[in-house]
């Protein structure tokens, strides 16, 4: 039997988080690291990952920084080529590359028709969309011997509505399809080796919401404000407050889980507004 300590250890584990640079990967490669998990940070920006992975380093912790677009799959098969070459294994996949694309958004001041950029909503629902089916593909197959954790990050916007951020929700309503489809039919094939999960944070102040959220003197927009007196806690998360549930998808303490989403939202999703 095994303590709690040892039930959330990740002790041994190598752990890919994609966008592992941005503010909530940040928060994630930390508490990774901190539960003794090896963290490979995958971004955009090469030096954005690798300093990243130099303050875990500094701090006594395991990480390692790579440059990766998880819209290009051969990039990732040479990145997963030189991590299973490096660690021999990988045992978690975290997708926290994605987020909000201006050009999706559609502003009070348009036209809901006239003005709908389709171009850029694709863009949205591609980047969280195949962002996360793409990094699955490549990293999730080094898992099928092993077997491994997998935690896709949704979002409350495929809940409920979300004014003016359509493409956004699109990509992660398909988000929720795909981590339900997906668990099942890896253990319909690989029985309970490979776990499939999601996180659905709420709303948290990071670089791709920043725009929506905030005016430019750093003062909460009407957007914001909506938001606030929809959530019950009244308040925003803190990155660091996924942390709980990431640690428990990602450890031996979620092993019978899959399929399954945790919503970390301050009560957003279950509130009528009444
Ligand atoms: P962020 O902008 O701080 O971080 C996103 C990171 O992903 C950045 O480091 C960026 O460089 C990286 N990235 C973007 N496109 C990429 C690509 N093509 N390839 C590789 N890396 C790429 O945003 P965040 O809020 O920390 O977002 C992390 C995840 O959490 C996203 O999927 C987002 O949709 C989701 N989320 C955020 C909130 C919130 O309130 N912030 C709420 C719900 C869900």
């Amino acid at each position: 039997m095994k303590t709690s300590n040892q039930l959330f250890s990740l002790e041994n584990k190598i752990i890919v988080v994609t966008g592992g640079s941005g503010v909530l990967g940040s928060s994630f490669v930390n508490a990774i690291t901190e539960a003794g998990g090896t963290a490979i940070i995958i971004d955009l920006h090469q030096e954005n990952a690798e300093q990243k992975a130099k303050e875990i380093t500094e701090k006594g912790g395991k990480a390692f920084g790579y440059q990766g677009n998880v819209l290009d799959e051969a990039a990732l098969t040479e990145v997963k080529k030189q991590i299973i070459e490096k660690f021999g294994k990988i045992d978690g996949l975290v997708n926290a590359a994605g987020g909000n694309v201006p050009e999706s958004v559609i502003n009070p001041d348009q036209d809901v028709f006239d003005d709908m950029n389709i171009e850029g909503m694709k863009k949205a629902l591609v980047l969280n969309v195949w962002g996360t089916v793409i990094p699955t593909k490549i990293f999730g197959a080094a898992m099928k011997e092993n077997g491994g954790s997998i935690v896709n990050i949704s979002s409350v916007s495929p809940k409920t509505v979300l004014t003016r951020v359509m493409g956004y929700s699109m990509g992660k309503a398909a988000i929720d399809i795909y981590t339900k489809w997906f668990a099942v039919e890896v253990a319909k094939r690989y029985g309970d080796k490979i776990r499939v999960n999601a996180i659905a944070p709420g709303f948290f102040l990071t670089k791709q919401n920043k725009d929506l959220l905030t005016n430019p003197d750093g003062s909460l927009t009407q957007r914001s404000v909506d938001i606030l007196r929809s959530t019950p806690y009244n308040r925003f998360g803190q990155p660091e407050e996924l942390n709980g549930a990431l640690i428990y998808l990602l450890s031996d303490a979620s092993l019978f889980v899959t399929g399954s989403e945790i919503a970390v939202d301050g009560g957003f999703t279950k509130y009528s507004g009444v």
